[in-house]
Order: structure tokens, then sequence, then C-alpha cells
């Protein structure tokens, strides 16, 4: 399942990319650009706007401006679960690439180095990530949406 976001929703195509879902945040522009993105690379659209949403078959519209309440919002209608969390990057949505540990030296802060094994980086921004304080407190958060676990 791959979803698209429009403008307004930052943040929730953020958190998505975080639970694993191939989601595409382009820069505003016209209600044409993203209705026919969201049909030529078959994705589903997630919008703020009413009359968008009516003008596209499968939109699903957003009412909340709360974080929270939008990832239920959308849990509801798509049936959201934790697909694979941490593989890709929350940023530029590029699928994650592990690296070995002995590769991130100087591209992290020693105390993390020291404290964890696995390490990925993302292809196209190369940013690293790791399992740490802001790892658990994604979990935690997406926990307490209690939504279903991948099998
Ligand atoms: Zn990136």
């Amino acid at each position: 399942m791959k979803l698209l976001c429009d403008h307004m929703l930052g943040s929730l195509a953020r958190w998505l990319r975080l639970m694993g879902y191939d989601t595409a945040y382009p820069e505003p522009g016209p209600d044409r650009d993203l209705i026919d993105r969201a049909r030529k690379e078959g994705r589903i659209l997630l919008t703020r706007d009413k009359e968008l949403a009516a003008r596209v078959p499968d939109a699903v519209q957003i009412r909340s401006d709360e974080l929270e309440v939008q990832i239920r919002e959308v849990a509801g209608v798509l049936g959201l679960r934790l697909v694979d969390p941490m593989s890709r990057c929350s940023l530029c949505n590029e699928v994650l690439v592990p690296i070995p540990a002995e590769h991130v030296k100087g591209l992290v802060p020693e105390a993390v180095r020291s404290r964890h094994q696995e390490f990925w980086r993302c292809p196209s921004c190369k940013r690293v990530y790791w399992q740490g304080s802001h790892w658990d407190k994604m979990v935690e958060r997406l926990n307490h949406l209690d939504l279903p676990r991948a099998p």
C-alpha cells in the first residue's frame, strides 16, 4: 500500500514512514498534480481538503489537526499497522540501508556508537538511524495508539 499526503499533512507523512509505509509528501502545488501523482504511482491520497477527497476515488479525508487522531483516522479506513518500523527515512521516504557499526565512526556521537550495535543509513540524505531514545519514544507512542502489529 502506497500513500500520498497533501502538504497539510507533513507530520502524518513522517509518522507513516516511520511505521514503514511508502509515503510521498510533495511540495505544495496544484491539486491536479496530487491527483495525477496518486493515479500514476498507485498511491492512496490522504488530504485535509474535503472537496479534493471527493474528487479522487479511494482518497481518505483527514478531519483532525492532531497527529494521533490523524493516525487513528487513517488506521480506521486503511487498517494501518506497524509494517516495518525503522525501514524508511522519515525525511525523504527512502528505504534505509543497514550499515556496520564500525562505519558510523564520526557520524554519530561516540556515546551512541558504544551503546548500539545496529545502525541504518538513508541513501539519499545520509542521515543515520539507530534504536535510541527517539526510537523508544516512537514505539511507545505507536503502542499507545494500540494499532495491530505486523505478523
Ligand atoms: Zn533521508
